[in-house]
């Protein structure tokens, strides 16, 4: 595309972006109030949008800028048709690097964290965010984090906080628990000879199976929600219908308690398997040191499974107790064993094995050579007399008939379900029931940089919540970090060393922390009035704000931040204290940023850092980039070609508007083709990108458009600076701009003159008559085949019959048919005529 200025010119109008946006970046930032939202009472509709908080870590990386600027993009928008929009932002600041890095570097964790932040927040400002930082939270401070405290107690109360022993990884060379991403190949990661430990630790635990049912129900109603997230929260939730069964153990008072979905098939059991990690498991091994050994193999391969996050397809192995254990429905003794494919955390870390109707069982009895009975058949049409030994094993479909099951022989798979459940129960060994995968939330972490939990131990009284009076338990200063010997706290005497508020007389502290989770379940509630001191939260502000409108972030959130917050809402309003019972009405997770078709990562070398590419492109280029270089649900692959490109758009969209902004007097009315072609272009344009915010999000495809109308104006740039059209297309390209490229459109704004706030514009509106295509090519067809184009007024091409007679008009149709016989015509409105001639 040539340019129609001389090259002159085009030198001084060079665009540079670093001037433009350092100037308005500075003009944003000395007003507090730009981006504030209205009070509750406003008139306004409302809407919040929110996007994940980050974790401090010291510098934004390109997945931030992607994130952010979709979010930014979308509270723009919202700003400009006209509502009332809370768009706010925070700090995720306690956490294990934190710790960490004040070992490398010597650092308080505190100082460390700040010190990111105000950097952090500083690039997000120079990316130009529209948050309003009044509203700022950063949860490491007291006066966020003493709510933490606060609803803890109020858990506690209502038996939906407890503790119980729980195993944890233990690194005995640190002596100090290790997170599970400490872990590494089994070893400790800062000593890869030492293998991680199981201790078993008192740990504090939420009640989150207490809401299973609820949180499962209820994703049914997050319509707003991507069916994959859904998805893998039910599977994560994963309810399952069965029956738990106990079988007695020969020669002792212990039973064992199975859980199966199939217990219409318990006449075929050959054996019971424990997971290795089970309770009974050591009893029954006792004193047999060649079955202990065995048994922490077993350990070991299930533990290295986990961590590499395939154990259902472990390879099986296992290994027999010697010891039996009474199919209660039979009387008959099955032997003892112990799986690696078995987990202690689904059901009950007990299953009976069917192997002649189970995939996994049958796999495993093949191996270890167990007995395999088949209790169950087809279900044939009537009159059929089949042989059962004939079925391809294992034979697991639910449509069946039970045979060899004593009284319950002859019985359909489905009634046996009920009526076997039922006769458990009658006998008291068993019952119907129901599982969940959730499991309750473990949240004690025995680290320095978190949330103190707020409980006392008492010699006397035993565990002591700290009255509501005394919160928050502020976090010490000053603690030496060194990840060894437990938690940091329990080496600071003044914090641990307490008087029990019940009865004077000596208490300890609880030293662990809360899990940084904690943090992130409720901090968006806090936004709406983060400087409130009596109170979490106001009831009547939440129930103006939430539920939330749009949410945006990564998937890898898809489950426990989003599954915690569910329930911390829930929680919430069980408490009285929210309406809502669900904090989320849409999410959006945005694709990662990759390079060279990998993650970025230092060890690759393929990071892009968003400093590097605002100092070069600047911070419009490499926003509108992030949106415009791939849907934003997808994968982007980052191209610095890619972002020049994107530069050199804006560039001439600066220069097409510096050139003509003042050429604003003396203008023709009339309508020339070529002006009616940029008319056309612009309200198709607006279309395109209204109907993109209210829906789908394809923003790469909404820039490409302003690409096409800024191709347009260049075409008809000098009819366009005569007429008083210029006036109207300026303006609205700059509008369309302002969510995408907000320095360059504001700077272009006050260039065209205008006094009033962008952000504030009414968004354009587009007009459908002036979006109209004047003319639609049909396609003319002769016996199904195409032989020609015929161009039809936009008004009648979409009437069958009128479409019909317009095309037989046509010349080039009329010789065409010269001759022949017309036998049948297809006209298809807006796109072909098909006429099938003799
Ligand atoms: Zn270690
Ligand atoms: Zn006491």
């Amino acid at each position: 595309m040539t340019e129609q200025s001389s090259t002159n010119t085009t030198q001084e109008l060079h665009y540079d972006p670093q001037p433009i946006e350092e100037k308005w970046s500075a003009r944003w930032q000395q007003d507090a109030k730009l981006y504030a939202a209205e009070p509750s009472s406003s008139q306004r509709k409302k809407y919040y949008v929110l996007e994940m908080l980050p974790y401090p870590s010291g510098a934004l990386h390109m997945g931030h800028v992607r994130n952010y600027s979709i979010g930014d993009a979308l509270a723009r928008y919202m700003w400009m048709r006209g509502y009332n929009v809370l768009h706010p932002m925070g700090w995720d600041a306690f956490g294990l690097p934190a710790e960490n890095a004040a070992i490398k570097n010597n650092v308080p964790p505190r100082e460390w964290t700040l010190k990111n932040i105000e950097n952090m927040k500083s690039q997000m400002n120079r990316l130009g965010f529209a948050y309003d930082w009044s509203t700022e939270v950063t949860t490491c401070f007291p006066d966020y984090y003493r709510w933490n405290q606060w609803f803890f107690l109020k858990m506690l109360e209502r038996g939906l906080a407890y503790r119980k022993k729980s195993k944890v990884n233990w690194c005995p060379e640190c002596a100090t628990v290790l997170a599970n991403e400490q872990v590494v190949g089994g070893c400790c990661w800062r000593h890869e000879q030492t293998p991680v430990e199981q201790r078993e630790l008192e740990q504090w635990f939420l009640r989150t199976t207490n809401y299973a049912e609820e949180l499962l129900r209820d994703l049914d109603g997050l319509e707003g929600w991507p069916e994959k997230v859904r998805t893998m929260q039910r599977n994560w939730i994963g309810r399952s219908e069965g029956a738990s069964v106990d079988f007695k153990v020969e020669d002792s008072e212990e039973k064992i308690t199975v859980f199966t979905t199939r217990i219409d098939t318990i006449f075929g059991a050959t054996s019971v398997q424990l997971a290795p990690e089970h309770p009974l498991v050591a009893k029954l091994v006792g004193e047999n040191a060649h079955l202990s050994t065995k048994v922490q193999e077993l350990i070991a391969e299930q533990r290295k499974a986990k961590e590499a996050g395939n154990v259902g397809a472990i390879e099986k192995h296992g290994v027999a107790t010697g010891r039996f254990a009474v199919n209660p429905f039979n009387g008959e003794k099955v032997p003892i064993w112990v799986g690696n494919y078995i987990l202690m955390d689904y059901g009950t870390g007990a299953i009976m094995s069917v192997p002649a109707h189970d995939e996994r069982d049958y796999e495993f009895a093949k191996k270890y050579g167990l007995e395999i009975r088949i209790v169950i058949m087809p279900r044939h049409e009537e009159g059929s007399n089949a042989n059962p030994d004939e079925h391809v094993l294992p034979f697991t479909a639910e449509n069946s008939l039970l045979i060899n099951s004593g009284e319950f022989s002859s019985l359909s798979n489905q009634e046996a379900q009920t009526r076997m459940a039922q006769f458990a129960e009658q006998h008291g060994f068993g019952k119907a029931t129901v599982t969940y995968r959730l499991k309750d939330w473990g949240i004690s972490r025995q680290r320095y940089w978190g949330t103190p939990i707020p409980v006392l131990y008492c010699e006397k009284c035993g565990i002591v919540p700290v009255p509501e009076r005394d919160l928050p338990v502020v976090l010490p200063e000053k603690v030496e970090i060194t990840l060894q010997g437990g938690s940091p706290l329990s080496r600071v005497p003044a914090f641990v060393n307490v008087k029990c508020p019940k009865c004077g007389g000596k208490a300890r502290r609880e030293t662990d922390t809360m899990d940084t989770f904690v943090d992130s379940s409720w901090y968006f509630y806090r936004y709406t009035n983060p400087a409130l001191k009596n109170k979490p939260l106001d009831t009547a502000t939440i129930s103006y704000w939430f539920p939330i409108d749009q949410y945006i972030g990564g998937v890898e959130h898809a489950i426990l931040h989003l599954i915690y917050s569910r329930f911390w809402t829930k929680v919430m309003r069980d408490l009285g204290l929210v309406k809502n019972s669900e904090p989320v009405a849409r999410l959006f997770t945005q694709g990662m940023v990759i390079k060279e078709g990998a993650k970025m990562s230092k060890n690759k070398g393929n990071v892009v850092a968003p400093d590097d590419m605002i100092a070069k492109y600047g911070a419009d280029a490499t926003r509108l980039y992030t949106l415009f270089a791939a849907p934003p649900d997808r994968d982007l692959d980052w191209q610095d070609a890619g972002v020049e490109g994107v530069s050199r758009f804006l560039g001439r969209v600066y220069r097409f508007v510096m050139r003509n902004a003042n050429a604003r007097a003396a203008k023709k009315t009339e309508v020339t083709p070529r002006l009616r072609a940029v008319q056309r272009k612009l309200h198709q344009t607006i279309k395109r990108i209204t109907d993109d915010f209210d829906g789908r999000w394809h923003f790469n495809t909404s820039i490409a458009a302003i690409m096409e109308l800024v191709n347009e104006l260049y075409i008809a740039e000098s009819e366009l600076a005569s007429s008083n059209l210029l006036d109207e297309v300026q303006r609205t390209l700059v509008l369309l701009l302002a969510p995408f490229a907000p320095y360059l459109a504001h700077e272009l704004w006050e260039t065209l003159g205008e006094k009033s706030m962008l952000l504030r514009q009414p968004w354009p509106k587009y007009d459908a008559a002036m979006a109209k295509e004047d003319e639609i090519e049909i396609v003319a067809q002769l016996n199904g085949k195409v032989r020609c184009h015929v161009l039809v007024p936009a008004e009648i091409a979409g009437d069958k019959d009128t479409l019909r007679d317009f095309v037989f008009k046509d010349e080039k149709v009329r010789v065409l048919l010269e001759g022949k016989q017309v036998v049948k015509v297809i006209s298809v409105p807006g796109k072909l005529v098909n006429i099938v001639v003799k």
